[in-house]
């Protein structure tokens, strides 16, 4: 498939799927701010710690429509490619040093001392030592749009658990299963990883040959579409030059177990 078609099949499926969650958030946003004993949403404009996370997950089809989009707007692949090469090499130098990718609670609490934000994110200092806003927050992904907290930023800045709305939370994570299922017909698998590296990787030639790359999952084999998404990822992050290797195999079971 070339970036033309690619961009056809993905675009209407990317925009739905938003609009679609749109109508839903307003709902709930409504019901819960007529009950006066709900708690409050306390995400303020300027509070940008989540954008400093080390995971911003989005699938990889939602990274290639943001290129799209900011190509149209006039950004060139040689400034976009700057910007994020900058960004990823200076997150995985911090990953090699570590001994894997920033995937455990811990080692991400550890990250966030680099104060590295997404590259898309405009920092305004007078906000607070994390403070900013999203450059792009009109094609921002699904998950900078539903994530939110219901207690104090300050956990957030130190990656601690916060109270959220389990109704958004849950939806916002069925968008994402959308996304990942009209993906999976299009291109046979689909990735969900950290944006700034999927966008750093759609900039290479390599990693956007490797995106538009359609496969068919072998269906004899068990988990064969789980094997192809993550296949896609690790495949991006080689088109960035970092090899998978036993330290992020040992992190992310850990990282799982963390999660059970
Ligand atoms: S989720 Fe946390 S860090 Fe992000 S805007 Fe809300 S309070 Fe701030
Ligand atoms: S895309 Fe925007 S909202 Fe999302 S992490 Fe980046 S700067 Fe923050």
């Amino acid at each position: 498939m070339n970036f033309a078609q690619a961009l056809e099949r993905l675009l209407p499926v990317v925009d739905t799927v938003h609009e679609r969650w749109v109508h839903d958030r307003d709902i709930m946003l409504q019901n819960h701010s007529s009950n006066a004993e709900a708690p409050v949403i306390t995400c303020t404009k300027g509070c940008g710690a989540c954008c400093h996370f080390p995971i911003i997950p989005a699938t990889a089809g939602e990274a290639f429509v943001l290129l799209a989009r900011l190509l149209a707007d006039g950004r060139t692949v040689e400034e976009l490619h700057l910007q994020f090469m900058a960004y990823a090499r200076r997150y995985l130098e911090w990953s090699v040093r570590q001994g894997s990718l920033p995937l455990t609670d811990s080692s991400q609490t550890l990250f966030l001392k680099e104060k590295l934000p997404c590259p898309l994110f405009v920092r305004t200092p007078e906000t607070g030592a994390l403070g900013g806003h999203c450059g792009v927050f009109q094609y921002r992904p699904q998950i900078c749009d539903f994530y939110h907290s219901l207690d104090s930023p300050q956990l957030c800045l130190m990656k601690k658990p916060h109270g959220s709305f389990a109704d958004i939370s849950e939806r916002g994570h069925g968008t994402l299963d959308e996304l990942q299922r009209s993906e999976r017909e299009i291109f046979g698998r689909s990735a969900i990883g950290h944006l700034p590296l999927l966008l750093a990787a759609l900039l290479t030639d390599e990693g956007m040959k490797t995106f538009l790359t359609v496969v068919e999952p072998d269906t004899s084999v068990e988990n064969a579409q789980d094997i192809e998404d993550f296949g896609l990822y690790v495949s991006l992050l080689g088109a960035l030059g970092y090899a998978w290797g036993d330290g992020d195999w040992a992190s992310l079971a850990k990282a799982q177990a963390e999660v059970l």
